[in-house]
């Protein structure tokens, strides 16, 4: 039985079975059965029903934000721009969904060859509760309209959020079978994967489940995508605007109360401009309003669970046994962990080498451009890196040194609908959103007529 709790104090919020291994097996069966014909529908049928999607969304945007609050303890604030950012995902593939999927003329010695972009059946997601709705529609959104169906397997505190999904597919419209939300554990996973009606799985989490699920479609030949964690460095060179990005660098490291898989987690910063640097930082940091979770001026309020608080404490004071200062916070109450800033940061300490899934900035100071650049890459993850200088021209020589999935100059790292999202390195394989997000689960046909 899984229970969900709110964590901010620690209220029940309701209960849920888990699936037997026998309704597994009827829900993966309804999900191929109706595969056979949403897989043949029109893609301009699939797009308004997408659009159905986006307008419920929109009408109960307040409700779905409260549910997630409740679950997982964001500000109801974040919660409702999570609702936005949804709505703009399901219109951008409403919009270009089309375009996207059309055949591919290739001029050969054929008199027509083309690629055929075919759906592939029924895909699973397992996804976390970070931000629970977003991470299901911006793999939902492009998957379904290319024609697959979708079984999740939500993050068990989230559990609400993902059958308040599965109702809003089927009130938009979507034929009973094409998203199915699944109550499951670990060990279920692995029969769903081998089943054969299962053609694919993605999966958002951490570097460990990661790997788990990975061997266990790698050992059934399915394809699998990862979206991992990372461990994000904010470079700041000399000649930064901290005037106008200060707040920026702030929100990359503290939305979501840093429980983000892409924010900055590690500020190198170029000893020229440290000090100026770590003064503002503070004082935007110690600005930063505490509250309520359901308040909306709250913009720090509590961890999604007391593990992960647990865990952020552990990584925060192993560090300062190895030597790192801390500079402002580092307060923790049961599920709330106050917004520290540690300096003295180096290579080897858990905040430099580890995901800190926590409202925690460490500061690493660096001698010069180069310095900064070679300790922002010295990472196991390639999610992203942040880039803040003036220097434009030469920020632009820096984009080829970097190995990550995303480069951002002047601006956090962030999902955009038009730009596609992953990682290289720990953080994963794969890409979500954009063009390429709709190509990871469609069998790309080649048709030769002679
Ligand atoms: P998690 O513990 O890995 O859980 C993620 C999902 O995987 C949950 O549904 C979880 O189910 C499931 N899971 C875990 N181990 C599994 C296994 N052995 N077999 C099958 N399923 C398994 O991660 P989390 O704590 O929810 O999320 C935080 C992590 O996600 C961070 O590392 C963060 O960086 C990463 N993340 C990455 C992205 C990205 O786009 N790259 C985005 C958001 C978050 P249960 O809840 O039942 O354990």
């Amino acid at each position: 039985m899984i229970e969900t709790k709110n964590p901010a104090d620690g209220t029940l919020l309701k209960t849920y079975e888990e699936h037997t291994a026998k309704e597994l097996k009827v829900i993966l069966g309804k999900a191929d059965e109706v595969f056979t014909s949403w897989k043949s529908t029109e893609i301009a049928e699939r797009t308004e029903l997408l659009q159905n999607a986006a307008n419920i969304l929109g009408e109960r945007k307040q409700d779905f934000s409260e549910l997630m609050t409740k679950e997982m303890g964001k500000p109801i604030s974040q919660s409702i721009a999570e609702i936005e950012k949804c709505i703009w995902a399901c219109e951008f593939y409403a919009v270009n969904a089309e375009d996207f999927l059309a055949d591919e003329l290739i001029d050969t010695y054929a008199e027509e060859s083309f690629i055929s972009y075919d759906p592939l059946g029924c895909i699973l997601g397992i996804m976390p509760w970070n931000f629970p709705f977003w991470q299901v529609i911006r793999f939902a959104a492009p998957t379904l309209t290319a024609g697959n169906t979708i079984l999740l397997k939500h993050a068990a505190n989230v559990t609400g959020c993902a059958f308040a999904l599965q109702q809003l597919f089927e009130e938009a419209g979507y034929p009973k079978g094409c998203f199915q939300t699944i109550v499951a554990g670990h060990d279920d996973i692995e029969k769903l994967i081998a089943n054969d009606s299962l053609k694919a799985v993605t999966l958002t989490g951490s570097e460990k489940a990661g790997k788990a699920v990975a061997a266990i479609a790698a050992k059934h030949l399915k394809k699998s995508v990862l979206e991992l964690g990372g461990n994000n460095a904010c470079v700041i060179w000399e000649d930064a605007d901290l005037k106008n990005y200060i707040e920026v660098m702030v929100n990359a490291r503290m939305q979501n109360n840093g429980q983000s898989c892409i924010a900055a987690k590690r500020f190198i910063v170029v000893d020229a401009i440290y000090d100026e640097f770590l003064k503002q930082f503070e004082r935007a940091v110690s600005k930063l309003q505490k509250g309520d979770a359901m308040q909306k001026e709250a913009y720090i309020t509590v961890l999604a669970t007391s593990d992960i608080a647990d865990t952020v404490e552990k990584q925060v004071n192993d560090s300062i046994a190895m030597g790192a200062r801390v500079h402002f916070g580092n307060t923790r109450d049961h599920t709330y962990f106050e917004p520290t800033i540690l300096t003295e940061v180096v290579a080897g300490m858990p905040v430099f080498d580890q995901e800190v899934f926590g409202p925690v900035a460490a500061v690493i100071r660096a001698k010069d451009r180069d310095d900064a650049i070679a300790l922002a890459t010295n990472s196991r993850f390639g999610l992203g890196t942040m880039l803040f200088t003036e220097d434009i021209a030469a920020a632009r020589k820096t984009i080829g040194s970097i190995p990550d999935g995303s480069f951002f100059i002047n601006d956090m790292v962030k999902s955009d609908p038009r730009l596609p999202f992953g990682g290289t390195k720990a953080s994963g394989y794969g890409r979500e959103l954009s063009q390429e997000g709709i190509m990871e689960f469609v069998n790309k046909k080649t048709v030769y007529i002679k």
